[in-house]
């Protein structure tokens, strides 16, 4: 089964993950350190990208 990592958007293999946060009840794979640190960052950035709208974008 695949997931996808919230920060990079990647999907990965659950067991292949770098590791796993859990954040508010919820568990989060993420496929390297940097994303870990990054997600660590701001975590309700990426978890609102997640959670739903496809139709997010980001704007510049
Ligand atoms: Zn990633």
């Amino acid at each position: 089964m695949h997931i996808v990592d919230p920060v990079c958007g990647k999907h990965i293999n659950r067991n292949k993950a770098h590791m796993v946060v859990t954040y508010e009840g919820n568990e989060y794979y993420l496929c390297c350190p940097l994303c870990q640190a990054t997600f660590e960052r701001e975590p309700e950035k990426f978890l609102r990208r997640v959670r739903g709208e496809r139709k997010v974008r980001i704007r510049r």
